[in-house]
């Protein structure tokens, strides 16, 4: 089963993504996971890409691309991956599609997690807080000017492709704002139906 979920910064992706990795075996690939990774081992990729992200801008899609695509071809990937802030513009979606294609694979699913924008901020504080408090390094794109910029680049060039899907019939918007383990049985039951079909 190959999923994607998509959703502002803050909307919950990586924490819905973590859960339903578990619950339905298949491998989240969070790009900013693997971007951050790239950083810390400072390979050539990870010193193109750190100003971008401190900015909070987006990296070239062909990065993005070449990145998933060789990561998709790992062993842990062949049950499916849940996809966690990929595609983040239109160039991403379509390779996408020509990506599992290629692989023999189909998209089962998009789930749009929908949240208030004015409470992100209040969010970003209670991940920064709780990030603090269990002794983790806060990521150095989560302060509020850069949650700013990050949510222009969504608007500007990620929220089109709801579009993209809605045509297609695949998106399904599940309401980021309830509790945790609301969000976590709303996109089950998405996944449920999508597997049975
Ligand atoms: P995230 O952890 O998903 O919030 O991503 C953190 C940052 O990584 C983003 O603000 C972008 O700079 C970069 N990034 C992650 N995924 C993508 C993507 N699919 N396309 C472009 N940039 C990305």
């Amino acid at each position: 089963m190959n999923v994607i979920i998509m959703g502002p910064p803050g909307a919950g992706k990586g924490t819905q993504s973590k859960r339903l990795e578990e619950k339905y075996d298949i491998k989240q690939l969070s790009t900013g996971e693997m971007l951050r990774a790239e950083i810390e081992s400072k390979s050539a990729l990870g010193r193109e890409v750190e100003s971008i992200m401190d900015r909070g801008e987006l990296v070239p899609d062909e990065l993005i691309i070449a990145l998933i695509e060789s990561r998709m071809s790992h062993s842990d990937c062949k049950n499916g991956v849940i996809f966690d802030g990929f595609p983040r513009t239109v160039a991403q979606a379509e390779a996408l599609d020509e990506m599992l294609e290629s692989h023999g694979r189909t998209l089962d699913a998009v789930i749009a997690l929908s949240v208030d924008e004015a409470k992100l901020v209040d969010r970003l504080h209670t991940r920064i807080a709780e990030t603090q408090a269990a002794g983790g390094a806060v990521r150095s794109d989560d302060n509020e000017d850069t949650l700013r910029r990050r949510l222009e680049e969504y608007h500007d060039k990620t929220a089109p492709i709801s579009r993209y899907y809605a045509d297609r019939n695949m998106l399904q918007t599940v309401d980021g704002m309830q509790p945790i383990a609301a969000v976590e049985s709303a996109i089950a039951a998405i996944l449920d139906r999508a597997r049975a079909a």
